[in-house]
């Protein structure tokens, strides 16, 4: 199957200090990927290089058939990239709708885009909420304000960073009971957290870092076929 994202041997510095040092990351057309590991493996790293937040000073990336080593952020994103970050960042002097609209489009011509409709379809919860300011949402409004927000730009790779930290467990549910519902639009997902449970569940493949390091990818069956991986990588 294509690949939609692909990265090759990432080398990341922040200034001097070494972060990556040879991620690699791959996840096919309509699949849903995980990247896990411990705190401080290089999760969030490796995702801002892949989007062109973060620099590279080795490696390769490739998204949606194009090299996009070394592309600044908002062009990876008009191709098709779109990030939940991990504080969700949320507008906070815009109210949940405007936050909605303000990114939205559909450049890409993608066939039954994404709505504001669609979006509270996905989450009543942002309905109720709509004329709210950011900044007056709780967590787990902001997240779904922020999964929707990404929505709304049509991507064809939906990336989450720490999808449900510091959520309640029934916000986490309904998070992750809205990701599977996303399965049937074609979406490419990569997902980065810590409950493993949901993400065996949920998730085709996984590529788990350690000292910035790719050191397992495979799928969910083999993942389950071999607990000592958890158990080294992740300690669970
Ligand atoms: P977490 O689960 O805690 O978010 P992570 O796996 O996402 O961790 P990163 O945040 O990518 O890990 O961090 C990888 C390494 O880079 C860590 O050693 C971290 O201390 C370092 N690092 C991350 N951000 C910075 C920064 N802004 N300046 C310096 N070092 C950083």
């Amino acid at each position: 199957m294509k690949n939609i994202l692909t990265v090759t041997d990432l080398e990341v510095f922040y200034g001097d200090a070494q972060a990556l040092f040879g991620a690699t990351l791959s996840i096919a057309q309509g699949e849903f990927a995980t990247l896990l590991g411990r705190n401080g493996m290089g999760k969030t790293t490796t995702v801002t290089a892949a989007c062109g937040i973060r620099a590279s000073r080795a490696g390769q990336i490739h998204f949606a058939g194009q090299n996009v080593t070394g592309w600044p952020s908002y062009r990876v994103a008009r191709l098709g990239l779109g990030l939940v970050p991990e504080q969700r960042q949320v507008f906070p002097n815009l109210t949940v709708f405007e936050n909605l609209v303000a990114t939205a489009h559909n450049r890409l011509d993608q066939k039954d885009p994404w709505t504001l409709e669609r979006v509270y379809g996905l989450f009543p919860r942002l309905k109720e909420r709509a004329g709210n300011l950011g900044c007056n949402l709780s967590g787990g409004e902001q997240q779904m304000l922020a999964i929707g927000r990404a929505l709304m730009t049509n991507p064809r790779l939906l990336v989450l960073d720490e999808a449900t930290e510091g959520l309640a467990p029934l916000v986490r549910a309904e998070i992750w009971h809205c990701l599977e519902s996303l399965r049937s639009t074609g979406i490419s997902v990569l997902i980065i957290d810590k409950n493993i449970g949901p993400l065996m569940r949920l998730a085709d493949t996984h590529n788990i870092l350690e000292k910035g390091r790719t050191v397992w990818q495979g799928s969910t069956e083999s993942l389950r076929a071999a607990p000592e991986v958890l158990h080294e990588t992740l300690g669970v």
